[in-house]
């Protein structure tokens, strides 16, 4: 059984959780784990996220946004097996600022995760990869650090611009991520999601009789609870 506590701080923007973990087979040590970034399915835009579990569920919260943003997807949600794998290509390690001194490592071919021209000045930010670079001569600012002006021609795989061109700039671009080591907790929840999709048995046909009475009791337990306040 895993049980969890929210507790909300006050004049804190986000609830501060204590929570269980899912599987006591995954290996919590104090590596530091890669940043996480989320595909939301919402917009289908890369985020920055943190994660929890709770409750055989996990919540996603974006950095940046307060908790009513939070997403959250119990463990049994998953009807198949394609749809748990979907899920899991939503995360990766989370993609870097690219650096003005980065520059020469970025070239035809380079994966890249980006922003795109708004209609609307929303930053959001998808996959593209680098058809070509421009390259000017990187100027320095007032204190001495090296600036690239240089034009990146991107093609978007992702995106309102999906299948076309655009030019990004330095400070529109991040870098995809070396270390690919999945997070733990997300790993976790995985594990648990396949094993409630094909480990348990389903519950075919009626209820028993003892599920009945025992789905009473607990109501009758509920209502109890309720009438004490
Ligand atoms: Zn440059």
């Amino acid at each position: 059984m895993h049980k969890s506590l929210l507790s909300y701080q006050s004049g804190a923007t986000s609830p501060t959780i204590f929570s269980g973990e899912f599987a006591d087979d995954v290996e919590w040590g104090d590596e530091n784990w890669p940043e996480l970034e989320f595909r939301s399915p919402e917009d289908e835009a890369w985020y920055a996220v943190e994660v929890s579990d709770i409750c055989d569920a996990l919540m996603i919260s974006f950095n940046g946004f307060s908790y009513e943003h939070d997403e959250f997807y119990p463990a049994d949600d998953f009807t198949t097996s394609d749809e748990i794998q979907e899920f899991e290509e939503r995360f990766r390690a989370c993609s870097e600022q690219m650096q003005d001194v980065e520059c020469p490592k970025v070239h035809e071919g380079t994966k890249v995760c980006a922003t795109c021209p708004s209609v609307t000045g929303e930053v959001k930010f998808y996959d593209a990869i680098v058809v070509t670079v421009e390259r000017m001569k990187h100027e320095r600012d007032e204190e001495g650090n090296e600036v690239c002006g240089c034009d990146f021609k991107l093609f978007w795989k992702q995106g309102p611009y999906i299948n076309q061109v655009t030019t990004a700039k330095v400070g529109d671009i991040c870098l995809r991520a070396e270390d690919n080591r999945m997070n733990p907790k997300v790993v976790s929840f995985l594990k648990e999601a396949r094993r409630k999709l094909h480990g348990e048995p389903c519950n075919q046909g009626e209820e028993t009789e003892w599920q009945k009475i025992l789905e009473k009791v607990n109501s009758a337990i509920r209502n109890n609870l309720s009438v004490d306040g």
